[in-house]
């Protein structure tokens, strides 16, 4: 039909029945709204997910396996810089005529089959838990707050040195010694 915007991951089955069997299917498609985990971490509304997948009929429906993938982006956890990359999620799944969440299997039409929940769904599994701009990132400092990938802040390092650790003890048991002995009363009975 001329003129209506058909949906990019809607596949059609009859074409599937005249290759009998196997056949691979490659749909690239927007995401209308974005895809966001707990963390900082999302696939942008507007992003072009890619659904690189093989589609094999049997009796009770079309298993599908491949790959999906979609540009991601977010806010390294120890940092806080701006960070994106690629999401590459394998997929194998199966659609049936009345497939359901609790089956395990999506649904799909006599006609048609639409793979936009499972790109959806491979692609949220995807998202990084922790998402970290590079493995080794040295985080933001405690103290100053300064950016420890940008270089040495000069704040001294939480960890205490072995040859100062014998004046801490030492400072510590002059500060306790000071202090009052709060849990002696005044010596006046109420
Ligand atoms: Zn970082
Ligand atoms: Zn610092």
């Amino acid at each position: 039909m001329v003129g209506v915007r058909t949906d990019p991951f809607d596949v059609t089955l009859a074409d599937l029945r005249v290759h009998r069997g196997s056949r691979h299917v490659l749909r690239r498609g927007e995401l209308t709204e974005a895809l966001v985990a707990d963390v900082d971490a999302r696939v942008p509304a507007g992003a072009q997910a890619v659904a690189d997948v093989e589609l094999d009929a049997f009796g009770g429906g079309v298993s599908v396996h491949g790959t999906v993938s979609s540009p991601w982006e977010g806010e390294c956890r120890r940092c806080l810089s701006s960070i994106d990359g690629e999401l590459v999620a394998e997929v194998r799944e199966v659609f049936r005529r009345g497939g359901s969440e609790e089956e395990g299997t999506y649904s799909m039409g006599d006609e048609h089959l639409n793979l936009r929940e499972m790109v959806l769904d491979a692609l949220f599994a995807a998202l990084p838990l922790l998402p970290l701009c590079r493995e080794d990132c040295a985080g933001i400092c405690p103290r100053c707050g300064a950016d420890r990938n940008q270089g040495d802040c000069g704040c001294e390092e939480v960890v205490i040195d072995p040859r100062w650790s014998g004046l801490e003890i030492l400072r510590g048991e002059v500060v306790s010694s000071q202090r009052p002995c709060a849990g002696e009363g005044t010596g006046q009975e109420p």
